[in-house]
């Protein structure tokens, strides 16, 4: 039997609890034998007091035991790359990086997750597109990746569930934040669902979990450690998230702007982002090419077509229609202009993703229906020029009231100034 009481009160009180003990406690959660008001006050002595290097490893070892994994290499007979992103608005990263790497001979087989809060889900976005199945069982998965060479499917519930349970239960404890927590819970459900590689995009800024570069590093790290301590190769790309990625923020309007990339016709910070984690994907692959080599041949994927070919038939084994025309609209668009002539000077992630998120692009509760056709587009973007009355972005919306609201936040989002703020690239270093 687990003291849970004695547990929480050692972290509370600043000791360092030994693996057998953490999992006990992590799997009797899982079990259900210690009650969510017991796990979220030991959540909370660990955002206060902390995980070390061994502790975080026995966290996330506990939770990969928890449930069942999968060994992803063998049953492919490949070897299996994967991505993560630690979340932010406007993250369609996955949605242009599958086709490419799969066009490029490398399959790409991902279990992705929903939004919450002002982050967007990669299923959600899935889900715009009229017929598309995010709930394929394991084995359909495996045939899909090994047919097709792409499947972007839910979290099966029988991978870490033990994450499932605490991410919910830290959602709303406001346990979040902590990077032994986060970084635990990333890398649980990489370990489980078996990529032989893994490439993680780690958002720095206003709209992320991480603010600050240093935080940024620190999660970086620990989930490296996690990676390698399994057994895994990793890599970490540190991403600018002080901005909307891309120009679309907005489930069906992220799914458009992943298919106008997959065409060569995407924003260039968005490209530029998909084409990096494109080059450490192939570069991790077992086609023999090192980063230079692998951005080359992901951008000729897109140049000659076969990225868009492979998006299609990806689409349509999961009973999706792939056609753009087939995505909803929303019946209303406004434009939101410029007070002033200059340049963009930030744009508020955050704010942006909430505005979206009120309009009915987000979940305020788990349960809560997603409205797929609505949503922002940042037309200009930090450092861009603006005249008077041009329009700076564009709100998407059901009705007039809900988009004539979002239209005022998304401008107030928009900081203007007489100078071009200094250039920051998307990639802001990389971590391996
Ligand atoms: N994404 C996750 O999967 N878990 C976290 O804790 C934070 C972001």
């Amino acid at each position: 039997m687990v003291h849970a009481a004695e547990l929480i009160r050692r972290k509370r009180d600043g000791e360092k609890l030994a693996a057998d003990q953490l999992a006990e406690l992590v799997l009797a959660y899982a079990r259900g034998d210690v009650p969510d008001y017991q796990m979220a006050a030991f959540c909370m002595a660990v955002f206060f007091r902390g995980l070390d290097r061994e502790e975080t490893f026995a966290l996330t070892d506990a939770m990969i035991r928890s449930g069942e994994t999968i060994d992803l290499g063998a049953a492919i007979g490949r070897k299996v790359v994967d991505k993560h992103s630690t979340g932010g608005v406007g993250d369609k990263t996955s949605l242009a990086v599958g086709p490419i790497v799969a066009a490029c001979g490398v399959p790409f087989g991902k279990m992705s997750g929903r939004g919450l809060g002002h982050t967007g889900g990669t299923l959600d976005k899935l889900e715009s597109i009229p017929g598309f199945r995010v709930e394929l069982t394991t084995e359909q998965f495996l045939t899909q990746v090994r047919d097709v060479g792409l499947a972007i499917i839910g979290q099966s519930a029988d991978l870490v569930p033990a994450d499932k349970l605490l991410y919910g239960l830290r959602d709303v404890t406001a346990t979040v934040d902590n990077v032994s927590l986060i970084a635990a819970s990333i890398m649980s459900k990489k370990i489980a669902a078996g990529a032989d590689a893994i490439v993680l995009d780690v958002k720095v800024g206003d709209g992320a979990f991480m603010k600050t570069l240093e935080d940024a590093r620190e999660l970086a790290h620990a989930m490296l450690e996690l990676g390698r301590h399994a057994g895994r190769e990793v890599a970490c790309v540190l991403t600018d998230m002080d901005q909307p990625l891309g120009h679309a923020v907005g489930n069906a309007l992220e799914i458009r702007e992943a298919i106008e990339t997959l065409r060569g016709e995407g924003p260039a910070d968005f490209t530029e982002l998909v084409l990096s984690a494109c080059a450490h994907l192939l570069a991790f692959s077992d086609l023999g090419v090192d980063e230079a080599a692998g951005r080359e041949r992901a951008r000729a994927a897109v140049q000659d077509g076969s990225a868009l070919a492979i998006y299609e038939r990806w689409i349509a084994a999961q009973g999706g229609d792939p056609a753009e025309e087939a995505l909803p609209t929303a019946p209303v668009v406004r434009e939101v202009t410029a007070p002033r002539d200059g340049f963009v000077r930030a744009i508020g992630a955050i704010d942006v993703g909430m505005a979206a998120l009120r309009l009915g692009a987000g979940r305020r509760t788990k349960d809560e229906a997603i409205d797929h056709a609505v949503g922002v587009r940042c037309l200009k973007k930090r450092g861009d020029a603006v005249a008077p009355g041009e329009p700076v972005a564009e709100v998407h919306g059901r009705d007039e009231a809900s988009t004539e609201q979002a239209c005022g936040e998304v401008l107030a989002a928009y900081t203007f100034g007489d100078a071009a703020p200094a250039a920051t690239p998307i990639v802001l270093g990389t971590i391996s």
